[in-house]
């Protein structure tokens, strides 16, 4: 019989750790990093433009 086992979101979790997401940000060319800080716990962090309004105060 078939023994596989249950698929791992976890793994597909590392798998995007520390690539960069596209996105994130409607003003600028932001774009969004995962990292992992500590065992099952992960932070998804966006990267705004230095010139992205949105930082700057103004939000359109
Ligand atoms: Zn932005």
């Amino acid at each position: 019989m078939n023994d596989r086992p249950a698929p791992r979101i976890p793994s597909m979790l590392n798998a995007m750790t520390c690539r960069r997401l596209p996105g994130g940000c409607d003003d600028c060319d932001a774009y969004q990093e995962m990292s992992r800080c500590a065992d099952g716990l992960y932070v998804l962090t966006v990267h705004h433009d230095p010139t992205c309004p949105y930082l700057n105060g103004r939000t359109a």
